[in-house]
């Protein structure tokens, strides 16, 4: 072979390098900015996002991935699905239309929000109704036409496949896809023939479902609609793009009447590659492979890359080939070039979005080079990351003795919980539904402005320290106040609550402008998880300490757990996720030890993200749950029968992983329930769960004070399924996006609420 591979990428970052599309987004809401500066601005980022990709000299080069909040709305609006609540009435969706959906108006609640499969993006959840589906605008048309009249260039038009689409949507009955997937096959195929009008050659058709368990029904639908798809619109080339795991159905895939399909062969654990070495590959479609990691941040081994890539050219005929991205480049950064205040060797082992659509075509080059001469590419990672695997921090013993003290490592309360609950009760004395709050307290443009004087050295370490005691002061005089039963010191030192622990932690960096898109305009910037993670010193102790010698109440002391920390940062890959994990259990036990010695006997170990990185497939899933609680296990379990291990869940789908909840063996579990109206206290008819547990009486997301009637209301509904004696009450989740006042109604109704409900029990 000696020719260049072509290439391709799948989608490309929205954010723009310095997250100008965040500002704009941002400016035009707060009307600071004018329609027409809005759209000027956002097509400049476009502009450049094309160019940028164009430079690198790919074949296909995506577009219609470029939104102005999230490209399932995206769908959504095109074929007009607007809730009637939105008073739409047909034709094109209106921006203002767009943005109340995203976001909700003074009039009408957003749509809901879900994360996109396993990653930590957020789309929109299309609500179908009964309007039919119209093609009120074309998308994918528009934006081909953008892209070449604007940056000369033909570009791929992306679109979410209709299995996907409707897979993601809700409004109707599960037993119902194939009727849905009926009545927007017109609308759908329409869009697709006007880009086959317009002479566009290739549409990438993304059907990120098909990695998950499909039915064979759900097979069944996929063949009709790529078959009516192929015979209603034959002239266009459609590319089939799969991510984020392998595909079961490869043998069938192969024979759909597309002109191409896409595989992911970074996280698919090498199933794609064995499923493709053991077929025909059709000599009529073009596989698009996946093999640079579209979710993490490293650098790749270019020789290890041309190897996979000369197994998988192996199995196809030449020229079918596209070297690309494992998935959109929208889960990683833009560009890793700013990033030089890191430790050279660190930086010199990323590859944000931009380095990786480099490595792309260093790869289809390298497979086409001339045997015996070795590109000076392949050296160059190679040493990259060898330097990076010589730091200490990553190559010292600490991961092997971790891995040899693993097996042994306790992981179990002395005492079980039912004998543990009665030493805990006799020690706390607490109250009937005891009462307590999630963690955080408002974090006041003052909070945040202390902190950044504090990094920003502006302030010294003493006024800082005096800042933050003043407010652990007043948070905990208004708890007391207020009457709650167990009290925290309101997180006021903390801006994230990963970053907050991963600055502490060894094994961490953090980037300067490695942000992602998480959902709408909001950004994160997870760190990285680069060497083994180690204790250094106490983390939390000091404030949590003050906090208690405040009050005769006890105080909770606030970690987050080892697997939110995990599934919000980026972490190395030549470990597992589990050895990480491990590692990073092992740092909080010394937290946990650490504040037990200083007299704090109550410990929250949260864990929001504990569900978000189950993996996709149904037969993974369990072991990924074990790991995990065993994570959690390792780093709570070493402390006293009296000590009160509590931890917090956000909304939880609760029912489908009640055997691991409980093998958490928390003392207390709080979790979100009062969004979800009740249909988590209903999975509590079935199940039976005998721990301490607070379901969230009030959402802490709206402004809104609800009345003491309503969280009555609740906590009956509650203790019609629960035990009097495991129940607590507190609010949803944790309240630092709140005001102070609204804050101290809500929770004063709350301890009203407790106390009625006390009362009606017959305990004062
Ligand atoms: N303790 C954290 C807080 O109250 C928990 C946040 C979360 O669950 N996401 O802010
Ligand atoms: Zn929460």
């Amino acid at each position: 072979m000696n020719k260049k591979l072509l290439t391709g990428n799948l989608g490309y970052p929205r954010i723009g390098a310095g997250r100008e599309w965040k500002r704009c987004l941002e400016g035009y809401w707060a009307g600071k900015r004018d329609l027409t500066s809005f759209y000027e601005e956002m097509n400049r980022i476009l502009i450049a996002n094309l160019n940028k990709q164009k430079s690198k000299g790919l074949d296909f080069i995506p577009v219609n991935d470029f939104t102005f909040y999230d490209h399932m709305l995206d769908m959504a609006v095109m074929f007009g699905v607007v809730p009637p609540r939105y008073g739409y009435d047909g034709g094109e969706v209106s921006l203002d239309t767009y943005f109340a959906m995203a976001r909700g108006s003074q009039k009408v609640a957003a749509c809901e929000m879900t994360k996109w499969f396993n990653t930590n993006y957020h789309y929109i959840v299309p609500e179908i109704g009964e309007r039919e589906p119209e093609l009120t605008v074309n998308r994918p048309l528009k934006a081909y036409r953008f892209a070449k009249q604007e940056a000369g260039i033909e570009g791929r038009p992306v679109v979410v496949g209709l299995y996907t689409f409707l897979k993601l949507s809700k409004g109707f009955p599960a037993k119902q896809l194939e009727e849905q997937a009926e009545r927007f096959l017109p609308a759908y195929i329409q869009m697709l023939q006007e880009l086959e009008q317009e002479g566009v050659a290739w549409v990438q058709l993304d059907e990120p479902a098909l990695v998950t368990d499909c039915a064979e029904e759900e097979l069944k639908l996929v063949e009709h609609i790529y078959y009516a798809i192929a015979e209603k619109v034959p002239g266009l080339r459609v590319m089939l793009q799969t991510y984020f795991e392998a595909v079961d159905a490869l043998p069938r895939l192969v024979q759909l009447p597309v002109a191409g399909i896409g595989l992911d062969f970074v996280h698919d654990g090498g199933r794609n590659l064995a499923a493709l070495e053991k077929l025909v590959w059709p000599k009529d479609k073009m596989l698009g492979a996946g093999i640079i990691d579209g979710r993490n941040v490293w650098r790749s081994d270019l020789t290890e890359k041309s190897k996979l890539l000369r197994r998988i050219s192996q199995c196809v005929a030449p020229g079918l080939l596209i070297v690309q991205p494992s998935c959109s480049l929208l889960h990683v950064p833009v560009s890793a070039d700013s990033e030089n205040s890191l430790p050279p060797v660190i930086h010199e082992a990323l590859a944000f979005a931009d380095e990786k659509l480099e490595e792309v075509r260093l790869l289809s080059s390298l497979l086409a080079a001339v045997a015996g001469k070795e590109d000076p590419a392949l050296q160059e990672s190679r040493d990259a990351l060898a330097d990076l695997n010589r730091l200490p921090e990553r190559s010292g013993s600490q991961s092997a003795k971790l891995a040899a003290q693993l097996a042994d490592l306790p992981d179990t309360r002395s005492l079980p919980y039912q004998e543990r609950v009665q030493v805990q009760q006799a020690k706390w004395k607490l109250p009937l539904l005891p009462t307590t709050t999630i963690g955080s307290f408002p974090q006041t443009a003052e909070v945040r402005q202390a902190r950044q004087k504090w990094r920003k050295k502006e302030w010294e370490q003493e006024r800082y320290e005096a800042f933050m005691k003043d407010q652990i002061q007043a948070c905990i005089k208004l708890q007391e106040e207020l009457g709650i039963d167990v009290l925290v010191h309101g997180e006021f030192e903390r801006t994230d609550m990963v970053e907050f622990f991963g600055e502490k932690l060894g094994g961490f960096v953090f980037t300067r402008n490695g942000w992602v898109q998480s959902y709408g305009s909001r950004c994160v910037k997870p760190p990285i998880i680069y060497g083994d993670v180690t204790f250094q010193e106490p983390m939390t102790v000091k404030e949590s300490q003050f906090a208690q010698s405040l009050t005769v109440k006890p105080v909770k002391g606030m970690l987050t757990g080892p697997i939110t920390i995990l599934n919000w940062s980026f972490v190395r890959d030549d470990l597992s996720r589990e050895q990480v994990a491990n590692q990073i259990a092992l740092a909080l036990r010394s937290e946990v030890e650490a504040l037990e010695q200083a007299g704090i006997e109550m410990i929250q170990v949260d864990e929001p993200a504990l569900r978000e990185g189950l993996p996709l497939k149904a037969r993974d899933q369990q072991s990924y749950l074990d790991w995990a609680v065993r994570a959690f296990r390792i780093a709570t379990s070493t402390v006293k029968d009296t000590t009160q291990i509590h931890t917090h869940m956000c909304y939880c789908e609760f029912h489908d992983m009640i055997d691991s909840i409980k093998a958490l063996d928390a003392d207390v579990i709080s979790i979100e329930t009062s969004r979800s109206h009740g249909e988590l206290i209903e999975s509590f008819e079935v199940q039976d769960y005998d721990h301490g547990i607070g379901l969230g009486v009030y959402d802490i997301h709206s402004p809104r004070v609800p009345d003491v009637a309503e969280m009555e209301e609740l906590i009956g509904r509650a203790l019609r399924v629960l035990e009097p004696k495991q129940f607590w009450i507190n609010p949803d989740c944790g309240l630092k996006t709140r005001g102070w006042a609204e804050t101290a109604a809500a929770l004063r109704h709350m301890v009203s609420a407790a106390e009625s409900a006390r009362a009606k029990l017959g305990h004062k």
